[in-house]
């Protein structure tokens, strides 16, 4: 944990701890030796700078520490993995459709994955749906091990939640938290459990809620990735990824798993606008409607697998009409779409809940060349 003793004077740049994560061989940049942060001078900086410059966002109704406990979830979940500006659209869209708990509650399956179109993540929706059923019949819990006890909610939504609506001292641990604090300790290799106990450390407990909104929009307007804004930055004094004269250095960038590629034959019967659609299985996707498709398995060809899924349907194989690559959390799909003839009943597309890659799908059948 990080010392809570005051510096007797002066804020000469500051030095930080070496990292006690031993999280594999160091990499450069390397860690710097230790010093410890004087809290009381850093808390009131931060929380100054965010009294003058905090965002305000939608979510963010009600007093400080008593925050909308139902915005705030809603948000925390559907921004996870999102930029802010694009969320916000998705956003007023769910609260819009859903304006209370209860009325997500009410509301049946295929209006909420409808609601949630294009944010990705569906078992975030089915969770966020089920968890507000319960919170409609059991009140809102009144705790951070409350919270933590829905389906779908982890120790980070649990975290914001409770702080930002209960003002319970619990420090959020996301991405723009361990980029605030992997440079304030210059520090190359943050561990989830290095970042959690440095952000318990410096957690204002006088000040929980506004001091978890103030490292997020820290990190999400000055400390930011390619390009942080030291010279406007309220910790820069105590910084030793600034001190280093490298900060975007810090931390070192996570080397990812290569994504699974992924290649899938799907059909359009009928048009882009009206068309047979198929309920998706699965975690990825389940719950969602989508173009009767099927991945080609080992040793098959984009022939044989058309042949499989018109089989299947049954429908008869038509024209070839185009080709297109999804990104996807860990996989990379490759999908060859062909027109296809059936006697099956045809969806309104719009009505209908679709994954990104579908959508995508659509409007490749939809080029005016293909029409
Ligand atoms: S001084 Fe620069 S690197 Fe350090 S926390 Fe502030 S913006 Fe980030």
């Amino acid at each position: 944990m990080v010392s809570a003793a005051p510096v007797a004077s002066g804020r000469a740049p500051y030095t930080a701890p070496v990292s006690p994560s031993a999280a594999g061989p160091s990499v450069a940049p390397p860690s710097v030796p230790v010093s410890p942060l004087p809290l009381p001078e850093l808390r009131a900086a931060l929380l100054a700078w965010f009294d003058r410059t905090g965002r305000s966002l939608p979510w963010r109704a009600g007093a400080e520490g008593a925050r909308d406990p139902y915005r705030v979830w809603v948000a925390e979940i559907l921004l996870q993995q999102t930029q802010v500006a694009r969320g916000q659209i998705y956003y007023d869209r769910f609260l819009t459709a859903f304006p209370t708990v209860q009325a997500l509650a009410d509301a049946p399956q295929e209006a909420v994955l409808k609601a949630w179109e294009g944010c990705g993540y569906y078992a975030r929706a089915r969770n966020l749906h089920r968890a507000a059923q319960q919170v409609a019949q059991d009140g809102f819990p009144g705790s951070y091990d409350g919270w933590l006890a829905l389906p779908g909610v982890g120790p980070y939504t649990a975290a914001a939640v409770s702080s930002l609506a209960l003002n319970e001292a619990r420090a959020v641990n996301d991405g723009n938290v361990r980029r605030v604090l992997a440079r304030l300790h210059a520090e190359p290799q943050p561990t989830p459990a290095w970042v959690q106990a440095r952000a318990d450390a410096l957690l204002d407990p006088a000040r929980p809620g506004a001091w978890n909104e103030a490292v997020m929009d820290l990190g999400a307007t000055v400390c930011t990735p390619a390009a942080p804004r030291c010279d406007a930055c309220p910790l820069r004094v105590w910084c030793a990824a600034f001190a280093s004269g490298t900060p975007a250095a810090y931390p070192a960038p996570k080397v990812r798993a290569a994504a699974q590629e992924v290649t899938v034959v799907a059909v359009l019967i009928g048009t882009p606008h009206r068309a047979v659609l198929e309920r998706r299985s699965g975690a990825l996707l389940g719950g969602l409607m989508g173009l009767p498709a099927e991945p080609l398995a080992a040793g098959e060809t984009v022939q044989d697998a058309l042949t499989r899924l018109c089989a299947r349907l049954p429908a008869r194989p038509g024209a070839f009409l185009g080709r297109l690559t999804h990104a996807m959390t860990h996989r990379r799909v490759t999908l060859h779409l062909h027109a296809a003839q059936a006697d099956l009943p045809l969806r309104m597309v719009a009505d209908e809940a679709l994954s990104r890659l579908d959508q995508k799908a659509l409007a490749l059948a939809a080029q005016p060349a293909l029409l």
